[in-house]
């Protein structure tokens, strides 16, 4: 049996565990804990709840000396001033052993309080981008002396519009550090955060385990495009017997509102949807009123759908195939809870069959596929996003849209660039190109 034992640990941080009543690691700590103290760069895939919080932290406070130095040597970089208060709390558990100085900062409280914090000194700051970027900017805090950084909930954070001011961070960050980082689901993003910035990370996943899929049926659809999904979506939806209670899962917001904005008219107050870019309040409500079955469908981005407690789902659909497959298992794990048959439907365009592959090939099973109904109008119409591209010709980095463009121009801009406008004009007025050449032509012409 794996036993906090196995870990070489010093005697305080052993009586804390003792304290917390901890008995034996959760898989993440058991798989994290020598790769992290070995030094290396590491991207955990883990929700809340299984206990990364310790994972990172066990290693990290075995490798801390005392030190009465200012400036802090770990910083750990959390999406929400509620997070901050509770990894604060979690690391003061941690080490009540220990002589550590943990200081929390985080927006939307007067930032002279964090001053002050700061400038008494700290082993380890726990903080908002936003607040830590401003405390830097203040020069209240440096953080030349960072060994350690942990970025907790990438995801969150890249989702409610973090990444520049990550970036900033990272830019003022010594080179030499150790970066580990925890995210529930996986995205292009995330994905392309981490080739960015880390070195060579290993990655750690304990987000299939437990999923129960003997308890999940689960069907595919080979569908063309977009609004093909829709036409069947539609079709699938209005048998309202059968699809009591639907999650419907869509990878990015824009997707989730042109969904959403085509569903609207039929299924009216039935419908809700939601994403990090509607207000909380909104947000909130729309999960009451499906929670109380006020709705019976709500349209979500996988990670919004991440800390929803929602029971008793009859349905998940997958709009898209996650690119991820962990985010397919996070999504159909929504489903088929407490002794309950769940059902997962998964849409998936020819772009999208080697992501359902990946699933498959993850599961270790294939997904059955269903004939798409006769009645499906297949359509023809493409979103922009599935619209062909072509290469701008000296910027081959730019794509230039084929299509039409979202909104209609207005007629000042519809005029054609022709070029030259000063010969154009010129040659109107005079019939004919007046150019130094012609001048000269002209000269010789009358002699
Ligand atoms: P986290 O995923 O970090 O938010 O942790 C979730 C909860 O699990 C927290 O309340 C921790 O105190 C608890 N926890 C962390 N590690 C263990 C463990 N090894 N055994 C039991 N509970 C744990």
């Amino acid at each position: 049996m794996e036993s906090f034992a196995n870990f070489k640990i010093s005697k305080q941080l052993r009586f804390a565990i003792d304290d917390l009543g901890f008995i034996k690691p959760t898989p993440i700590q058991s798989q994290s804990f020598s790769l992290i103290q070995s030094g290396k760069d590491m991207v955990g895939i883990a929700q809340t709840g299984t206990g990364k919080t310790f994972a990172y932290m066990l290693p990290i406070l075995q490798g801390l000396s005392f030190s009465k130095q200012v400036q802090p040597r770990v910083l750990i970089v959390v999406p929400t001033r509620e997070l901050v208060i509770q990894v604060v709390d979690q690391i003061k558990t941690f080490t009540n052993y220990m002589t550590v100085r943990t200081v929390g900062v985080y927006g939307g409280v007067n930032i002279n309080r964090h001053k002050e914090l700061v400038m008494q000194g700290a082993d380890i700051v726990v903080a908002t981008p936003g607040r830590l970027y401003d405390l830097v900017l203040s020069r209240t805090l440096q953080l030349k002396s960072i060994k350690k950084l942990v970025i907790d909930e990438v995801d969150v954070m890249l989702d409610l519009g973090f990444r520049f001011q990550l970036i900033n961070i990272f830019e003022l960050l010594p080179d030499k550090r150790q970066n580990v980082m925890f995210s529930a689901t996986m995205t292009d993003e995330v994905e392309l955060l981490i080739n960015d910035f880390f070195n060579n990370p290993t990655s750690i996943s304990v987000a299939v385990s437990g999923t129960p899929l003997d308890n999940i049926s689960q069907v595919s659809y080979a569908v063309p495009n977009f609004y093909t999904k829709a036409n069947l979506l539609k079709h699938l939806l209005i048998n309202e017997e059968v699809y009591c209670k639907v999650l419907v899962f869509v990878s990015n917001k824009k997707s989730a509102d042109l969904l959403f904005n085509y569903l609207e008219d039929i299924f009216v107050a039935d419908l809700a949807v939601i994403h990090s870019n509607k207000t909380q309040n909104y947000r909130i409500r729309s999960i009451e009123n499906f929670n109380e079955r006020l709705t019976r469908i709500l349209i979500t981005t996988d990670i919004m759908a991440r800390g929803l407690d929602l029971d008793l789902i009859s349905h998940v659909i997958n709009f898209d195939t996650p690119s991820f497959p962990e985010n397919y298992m996070h999504r159909i794990g929504r489903t088929g809870r407490a002794e309950q048959k769940g059902r997962s439907l998964l849409f998936y365009t020819d772009k999208e069959r080697s992501s359902k592959e990946a699933i498959e090939k993850l599961m270790g099973i294939q997904i059955p596929l269903t004939e798409l109904p006769s009645e499906i109008e297949i359509s023809k119409q493409l979103t922009y996003d599935e619209q062909p591209k072509h290469k701008e010709r000296y910027n081959p980095l730019k794509e230039v849209g084929t299509g039409k463009g979202f909104h209609e121009k207005k007629d000042k801009n519809k005029k054609e660039n022709l070029g030259g406008s000063y010969k154009r004009t010129v040659k109107k007025k005079y019939k004919k190109p007046k150019t130094k050449g012609d001048k000269n032509f002209n000269k010789r012409n009358k002699k």
